[in-house]
């Protein structure tokens, strides 16, 4: 067993790395003479690929995190671990922090890994020690963790995390560790640009899944849709398996949620709506009937989903557009858990991305009214939402779409999405598509 192992085992109990990146990832951390990009989905066990190394190396990582409640999580659990790991903040008793700070100005610091929050690293308070620690050659990494914070194209953005590429100068010859969930390819380079990555060593999950069927169905050329929504729904549980399979399918607004999951239930399959405007009773029985699959299908405002981790979703329909292509990639990304085949389909609509387009534009529009400029970042939703409606409308792989959006390579789609199985197909959707918007 190698010592890196050895040190997984020890400190953090798990027998082997999470994944291959995984590995590398920490491997490369330690080296330490790169600096090292980390991009993989939430739950994938990034913390580890710069905690790890910060138990190996000699000195104080530095790790820097959005919200003291995330950081107050990540150092309990590294101290229930017997990890020696701290956070200076806002909120700690001064009595505490003395006592910190002491053990970080003594000679050989016990302290693995300091925890603080970007205001924390540019307030004045914090300077001297820093200074000393950066002096004395006891910063073994700097890691920034949620990086996506430093991009405005973010979702998330934070004017702090600007002020880490100015702490990064100051940090020479310390490698920096940036990590983030799969973020589209803007972000990517944004966080690089920011953090001063130089040409970084990138780790990242690939976001293909080659058992996902992805295509695009133009809804107003069907003589009925719920129809074809039916025989998609059969097909795509299987009928007379004996294995239990569920869908979800995603609708904008509560009426058609309503709508759909009536006309499905009419149909044959048992399916129940699930948005806001139902009785919290009401809502709760549709989620757990089908997490219990005693109803296969659930109809669902874009509220439905998060932190459901259910193995056996056989198909994620979009009855409306989704309003950007990563939101899309994570809602249509609930099917196919297990590693089964499974499929996901937009019932794609011009009336539908004109609304959509609408709604997005109108929303924009009271933002900047209420702070009264306008932002660069505000064309970000318009981009992400463009990059959407390109997906529906272009001839290509969609797997390849996706996984140039999140900056990979094109993947080996082989048949798994509706274009690569007959481009013929998909053409003249589009050019009856065309004929019927210009009649
Ligand atoms: P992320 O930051 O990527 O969302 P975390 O670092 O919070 O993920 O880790 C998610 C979970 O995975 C944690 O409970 C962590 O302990 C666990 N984990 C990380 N690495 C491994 C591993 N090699 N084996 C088993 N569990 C792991
Ligand atoms: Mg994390
Ligand atoms: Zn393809």
């Amino acid at each position: 067993m190698s010592a890196v192992h050895r040190a997984l085992k020890k400190h953090f109990g798990f027998d082997k790395f999470r994944s291959q990146q995984q590995e590398d990832a920490v491997k490369a951390v330690l080296k330490g003479d790169r600096d090292v990009f980390v991009l993989m989905p939430t739950g994938a066990g990034k913390s580890l690929c710069y905690q790890l190394p910060a138990l190996l190396a000699s000195g104080i990582t530095l790790v820097i995190s959005p919200l003291i409640a995330l950081i107050q999580d990540q150092v309990e659990h590294l101290k229930a671990l017997n990890v020696p790991a701290h956070s200076i903040n806002s909120k700690l008793p001064s009595a505490e922090r003395r006592q910190i700070l002491a053990d970080l100005e003594s000679e050989s610091p016990r302290l693995k890994l300091l925890y603080i929050t970007p205001e924390m690293v540019a307030s004045p308070s914090f300077q001297p020690c820093l200074s000393s620690l950066c002096a004395r050659g006891l910063l073994a990494y700097l890691a920034v963790d949620e990086a996506h914070c430093v991009s405005q194209w973010g979702h998330d953005f934070r004017p702090d995390y600007l002020k880490l590429g100015d702490l990064r100068s100051r940090l020479q010859g310390v490698p920096c560790v940036a990590l983030t969930a799969t973020a589209p390819k803007r972000v990517q380079e944004d966080i690089e640009r920011s953090l001063k990555l130089r040409s970084p060593l990138v780790f990242a999950i690939p976001v293909f899944r080659k058992n996902l069927k992805y295509d695009v169905i133009f809804r107003d050329l069907l003589p009925d849709p719920y129809v074809h929504l039916l025989a998609f729904a059969k097909e795509a549980l299987g009928g007379n398996t004996a294995e239990k399979g569920c869908g979800i399918v995603y609708c904008r607004t509560r009426e058609s949620c309503e709508e759909v999951a009536h006309k499905l239930t009419k149909l044959g399959i048992p399916a129940k709506p699930y948005h806001a405007g139902l009785k919290v009773g009401d809502r709760n029985e549709s989620q757990t009937d089908w997490m219990a699959d005693k109803v296969p299908v659930i109809v669902a405002t874009i509220s439905f989903g998060m932190g459901v981790d259910k193995a056996n979703v056989r198909f994620v329909v979009h009855w409306n557009l989704a309003k950007s292509l990563a939101s899309y990639y994570q809602e249509s990304g609930r099917a196919g858990r297990d590693g089964l085949p499974s499929s996901c389909r937009i019932y794609y609509s011009p009336k539908d991305r004109d609304q959509l387009n609408f709604l997005i534009r109108k929303e924009i529009a009271r933002k900047q009214e209420k702070r009264g400029s306008e932002k660069e970042k505000d064309k970000s939703p318009i981009l992400d939402f463009e990059a959407m409606v390109a997906f529906c409308e272009q001839e290509g792989c969609r797997h390849a779409t996706i996984s140039q959006f999140f900056g990979n390579q094109k993947p080996n789609c082989a048949g798994a999405c509706d274009f690569c199985r007959d481009p013929r197909l998909v053409r003249a959707q589009l050019a009856r598509a065309a004929a019927l918007s210009t009649r």
